[in-house]
């Protein structure tokens, strides 16, 4: 079924790509594409057809039953749209990923470019991963902890309680609440959403976060700009502006002309902008810009610490990871949390600055005296599955779980277990 466009989005679209808008058309005509990205410290298999401007990322030849599928719920890979995969160039060509970086992902909910980073950051760098509505951010929290990693913190801040944080990261990604043309087809609920009067509330908005995040960029740091809508006002505008009042480089990104990826240039802004007639990919756009302004960094103030396990509990559990010596266990009430030992100072004096949804990975209840396994521990990338008994169930079991069925495994021990599906565990909590 043909989409019907909102009548002021055609008159423009049609303005602006000419000739071309009959082949935008004919591309709403289509299927989306199905693709995924791989959770590299999980699955290193290629699945499909690679996306070209990803390592991880492969286009599926249908699209299966997702949410049925144990390998989803085990974070080995992620549903994302090929375009905003170009993420990965937009990080991998503007960041030295050798070194121990700060990174805020403000507009994180569900979490795709924060998954995305966590497989590209090295494991001492630290990502607060940022969602401002309080149920998305449940939702991100749980998608972190799939992916494994503990060098992450989600967060549940107004972008403006970031300015505090003067000068403190090295890298910020504003993927930001926009109009979504970029998703009509995908989503055809969004062209009855579209309206000009949303549009320049997007952009106002995308303003107030632009600006409210800034000084928190350090000086020479990479803030990158994404949104999934075409219009000029939400995306080379808005930057235009920003670079009016902020000290501002932006940096060209080296594309395939394969790819098809049209590159815009306004006044001093660049960015890329995609379209789904010319890319095999929905509407997008991003771009990449440095800070030039200097900004004084704020000093991590030695706060409130954590509260850290008994030496004892720390020995009991060093047998659950391969990498125990570079982690440090803290306790918040009950619950025993893994973070690296490097990020300690910085974890907890962001935990003074900003309201913490969940930090590192949650490893293990204490009750009178007996180590109660977290889910979260299960998935994690560093999990010592030599250490658990392990009961390996088939699809049909696995799905049946998932349903929250009772399971009867038959071989009668007594304790916990690390529930796997193929070898890649997905649970730890069957007693
Ligand atoms: N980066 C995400 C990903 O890759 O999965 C998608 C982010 S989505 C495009 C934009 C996010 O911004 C939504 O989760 C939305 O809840 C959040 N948001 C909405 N209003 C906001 C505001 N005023 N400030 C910051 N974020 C906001």
């Amino acid at each position: 079924m043909s989409i019907s466009f909102p009548i002021a989005f055609e008159t423009r679209m049609k303005s602006t790509l000419g000739p071309a808008w009959n082949d935008f058309v004919s591309a709403h005509d289509q299927p989306s594409l199905v693709s995924i990205r791989i959770n590299p410290d999980k699955d290193k298999l290629p699945v499909g057809i690679k996306i070209p401007w990803s390592d991880y990322g492969f286009y599926l030849p249908t699209r299966p039953v997702f949410t049925l599928d144990p390998a989803l719920h085990a974070g080995k890979y992620y549903v994302q749209e090929a375009s905003s995969m170009f993420f990965e160039q937009a990080i991998n060509q503007t960041t030295d990923l050798t070194q121990s970086l700060r990174v805020l992902d403000l507009c994180a909910a569900p979490g795709g470019k924060s998954t995305h980073l966590l497989s590209l950051l090295n494991q001492n760098s630290l990502l607060i991963s940022n969602e401002v509505i309080r149920s998305r951010a449940q939702i991100l929290s749980e998608n972190i902890q799939k992916w494994g990693h503990s060098n992450a913190l989600v967060t549940n801040s107004d972008p403006a309680v970031f300015q505090k944080l003067k000068g403190y990261f090295d890298v910020i990604v504003v993927d930001a609440p926009c109009s979504g043309e970029g998703l009509f087809r995908k989503d055809n609920q969004a062209t009855s959403e579209w309206s000009e009067e949303n549009i320049a509330l997007c952009s106002q908005r995308q303003r107030r976060i632009l600006s409210d995040v800034w000084p928190s960029l350090k000086q020479h740091g990479i803030l990158i700009y994404s949104t999934c809508t075409y219009n000029e006002q939400e995306n080379e505008v808005n930057l235009k502006w920003l670079a009016e009042n902020q000290g501002i480089e932006f940096i060209e990104l080296n594309t395939e002309p394969v790819w098809n990826i049209e590159k815009i240039t306004s006044g001093k802004a660049i960015g890329y902008r995609f379209f789904p007639h010319k890319v095999a990919g929905e509407g997008f756009f991003i771009s990449a810009l440095r800070k030039v302004d200097s900004e004084p960094e704020i000093r991590i103030r030695p706060g409130r610490n954590f509260s850290e396990a008994s030496k004892k509990v720390t020995e009991q559990l060093q047998s659950w990871s391969n990498n125990s010596e570079n982690l440090k266990i803290i306790k918040q009430e009950d619950l025993l949390i893994q973070i690296p030992n490097e990020l300690y100072d910085e974890m907890a004096f962001i935990s003074t600055q900003l309201h913490v949804v969940s930090k590192g990975t949650a490893v293990a209840q204490l009750k009178h005296e007996k180590l109660i396994p977290e889910h979260a521990k299960a998935l994690a990338i560093d999990l010592n599955h030599n250490n658990f008994a392990v009961i390996e169930l088939s699809l049909e079991q696995s799905i049946s779980y998932l349903r929250k069925d009772n399971l009867l495994v038959g071989s009668g021990q007594r304790g916990f277990a690390l529930v796997t599906h193929q070898g890649t565990p997905w649970d730890g909590s069957i007693n």
